[in-house]
């Protein structure tokens, strides 16, 4: 059998009987644009046209005024850690252990919690500086996650 390797994440068809993968086309998702853009490597978020609140996740509507009127906007090249935990037992399937998980800030006043992969939790430190790393999922969709910063 062969190996995992993270770019073997998620659906095991053996555990999971439902797919935790978004979908991620116009016909099954609002705000399909992310997962493009991610697929060009970019980490986006939608800001608001009329008021101009950034958010995080992307949103069809204006949390403050309720505006339709959003644009995509992308995220900063790098975020910081600004806190992190180590799972060491009963991480998600195509995961290993020990896995480390993330507050990570951006300077665009966003925070995202996310697990860091390809990542050695001896080498994690608050400030550290992290970059997106996004994982091909089944069905053409993506994840992403993020790794420290070499
Ligand atoms: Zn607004």
């Amino acid at each position: 059998m062969k190996e995992k390797t993270t770019e073997d994440y998620i659906i095991d068809p053996d555990v999971y009987i439902c797919d935790p993968v978004p979908q991620q086309t116009p016909d099954q998702n609002m705000v399909y644009p992310f997962y493009d853009h991610l697929r060009d490597n970019r980490l986006t978020t939608t800001r608001c046209k009329d008021c101009g609140h950034i958010t995080w996740p992307p949103k069809i509507v204006c949390t403050e005024c309720m505006s339709d009127q959003l644009e995509w906007e992308d995220f900063p090249p790098t975020g910081k850690i600004y806190a992190f935990t180590v799972q060491v037992g009963g991480v998600p399937p195509g995961f290993q252990a020990p896995l480390v998980y993330a507050l990570i800030d951006f300077d665009n006043d966003l925070r995202i919690i996310s697990p860091l992969i390809d990542t050695d939790p001896d080498d994690v430190h608050v400030g550290d500086e992290v970059v997106l790393k996004v994982v091909e999922a089944p069905r053409d969709r993506v994840l992403f996650f993020f790794k420290l910063k070499k």
